[in-house]
């Protein structure tokens, strides 16, 4: 028996021994430190070593380290993108604030047993985890975590003695069924609405089966044991708890980063969520149709939030699905500004650039900014209910280079439903003239600038305007993408990317699949590539990306906000 396996029975053994349900006590974690104590090397053998990390991390509060109550929070992916994520971090702070309880973080790194980045902790010695996912690829880490962990993929597997599978993010709330084989709850809708509950039965039930009866009878909770949507035994559908506009004008609804660190995406940065939501409808985007209408955070409430975490950076990121279009914008840049921050924010709706934005991220040091015309055509944008003509886009180009932006990437999507070879000739059009701008207006500074196309290809998620839509022939968007390269490599400081096709169609699939894609999640979870399990499942999945939707849809069981 190796050094790992030993570990290993002796971790699992300690998890059988604290209640099935209720996360750890401050007994079971003294057991685990005794465990700890005495097999250091083995342990960090085991796992990824987190002691880099931990050093660089600068909490903007100082939380307990320990509560009554313990709950593994857990990001299907690297820490470096975990870390990323607001609704993550939302999470680890509306937890440490719930009296009795605090949480241990986990996320991919590594090849061995998952391992807490505070205590070092294993997985499978929480009686909980809470699962965040907004990524439909990262299905299959949550699955190669759950294997690392010894915890049962399946929910029909695990018994009193395994921990209890939550998932939560947004993935939960576009169709949780792809997953629904291998969760046992899903809460649905906003952490601050669905958190007191969900702790409150963790704390409250020891029984398994009690806290799923429990969650099940309560709204903003998909429990697949109790609920059965897809066997048409669902009464009503199941209520999405969204932030509602009155919750956000309450002091302690907003967002904010709990922990800063420099080994993120957004490195140093503390950010800040500034509304949900969009005043938009653009025909494709989940974003809009999924999280209810446009509402927006106090401006008094952000000017604080920031205030408190001068001690930490002075790094700001403001994060929206439309960051230009809270109402106090200029005024809480221009603020941020006077603060000594250097902010930025993420993509702008195209009518919300004005020359008081541009101007107050340029002030802060911000050279790069994101707009999403989406199409090259004013034609076609119309049809993506986007009705923003090409001469209001380069007007707004215009003002983004004589304001000093350096940088623009400009995103674009392509095999969208009555696309024609023209609209995506017309893209390469629309990136020329952009870059005769900004060469126009940028040559008095003698910088030349760059600006990048991000191309994607539609995949039609639940709930949009596009849901029943299909995804383009692959022989269609090879040689739509093929015309982009070449035609972009012909313009020079111009670069472009562009989404690789395989991923498209499996995003495609696990985005609308149903409960029977377990199996197939489960080849790709086991090593098997992507390339490989698309042949192989082909007669099973090719259907569903590429034939339309009839009938009734399988994700509506739930209420959108
Ligand atoms: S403007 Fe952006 S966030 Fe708003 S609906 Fe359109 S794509 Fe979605």
């Amino acid at each position: 028996m190796s050094p790992e396996t030993a570990n290993g029975a002796a971790i699992l053994h300690a998890a059988a021994t604290i209640p099935p349900v209720t996360p750890r006590t401050r007994e079971s974690q003294a057991r685990e430190s005794h465990t700890r104590e005495r097999k250091p090397r083995a342990r960090r053998a085991a796992g990824h070593d987190w002691r880099a990390h931990r050093a660089a991390e600068r909490p903007v509060e100082a939380f307990p380290r320990h509560g009554r109550f313990t709950l593994a929070l857990a990001y299907a992916n690297s820490y470096h993108v975990g870390m990323s994520s607001l609704g993550f971090q939302r999470v680890y702070e509306l937890v440490h604030r719930t009296p009795e309880w605090s949480c241990e973080r986990f996320f991919a790194d590594g090849g061995g047993r998952p391992l807490s980045v505070e205590s070092d902790a294993p997985l499978a010695a929480f009686g909980a985890i809470a699962f965040s996912i907004s990524f439909e690829e990262d299905y299959v880490h949550f699955l190669r975590m759950l294997a690392r962990a010894g915890i049962p993929a399946r929910r029909s597997a695990r018994g009193d003695g395994d921990p209890l599978v939550i998932v939560g993010g947004s993935c939960a709330m576009i169709n949780p069924l792809t997953l629904s084989e291998f969760v046992d709850v899903f809460p649905l809708g906003a952490a601050e609405n669905v958190l007191p509950p969900l702790l409150a039965a963790l704390a409250g039930e020891t029984r398994r089966e009690a806290v799923l009866e429990r969650l099940a009878s309560e709204d903003g909770f998909y429990v697949p044991a109790h609920h059965h949507p897809e066997a048409g035994l669902l009464d009503q559908r199941l209520a999405k708890l969204e932030l509602s506009a009155e919750q956000m004008r309450l002091p302690g609804h907003l967002p904010t980063t709990a922990i800063v660190t420099p080994k993120t995406e957004f490195a140093d940065k503390f950010l800040v969520e500034m509304s949900r939501g969009c005043p938009e409808k653009c025909r494709y985007c989940w974003a809009t149709f999924g999280m209810g209408s446009f509402r927006w955070h106090p401006t008094e409430f952000i000017l604080a939030a920031i205030e408190r975490a001068r001690a930490v950076t002075d790094q700001l990121g403001f994060v929206a699905t439309a960051v230009g279009d809270h109402p106090e914008i200029e005024r809480i840049l221009t603020e941020a500004g006077e603060l000594g921050f250097r902010t930025a924010v993420s993509s702008v709706r195209i009518p919300a650039v004005s020359e008081g934005v541009l101007a107050a991220l340029r002030a802060s040091g911000d050279r790069s900014i994101t707009l999403a015309p989406e199409t090259g055509s004013d034609a076609l944008r119309v049809k993506l209910n986007k009705p923003i003509p090409n001469s209001v886009l380069y007007d707004k180009v215009r003002l983004v280079f004589r304001h000093g932006m350096t940088q623009l990437k400009l995103y674009f999507i392509v095999g969208l439903p009555e696309e024609t070879i023209e609209d995506v000739a017309a893209i390469l059009e629309v990136a020329a003239r952009c870059r005769e701008l900004m060469l126009e207006e940028l040559a008095p500074s003698g910088v030349i600038g760059h600006i990048h196309l991000g191309v994607n290809v539609l995949i039609p998620k639940p709930y949009t305007g596009y849901q029943r839509a299909t995804m383009e022939e692959l022989p269609v968007l090879r040689d739509r993408l093929k015309l982009l390269k070449q035609g972009a490599a012909r313009l020079p400081n111009v670069s472009l990317s562009t989404m690789p096709l395989r991923q498209a169609v499996w995003q495609s699939y696990i985005t609308k699949a149903g409960s029977d894609a377990a199996d197939i999640l489960e080849a790709a979870a086991s090593g098997e590539t992507i390339a490989s399990v698309l042949r192989r499942y082909a007669d099973r999945i090719e259907p569903e990306v590429f034939a339309r939707a009839p009938g009734k849809l399988r994700w509506h069981f739930l209420r959108t906000g």
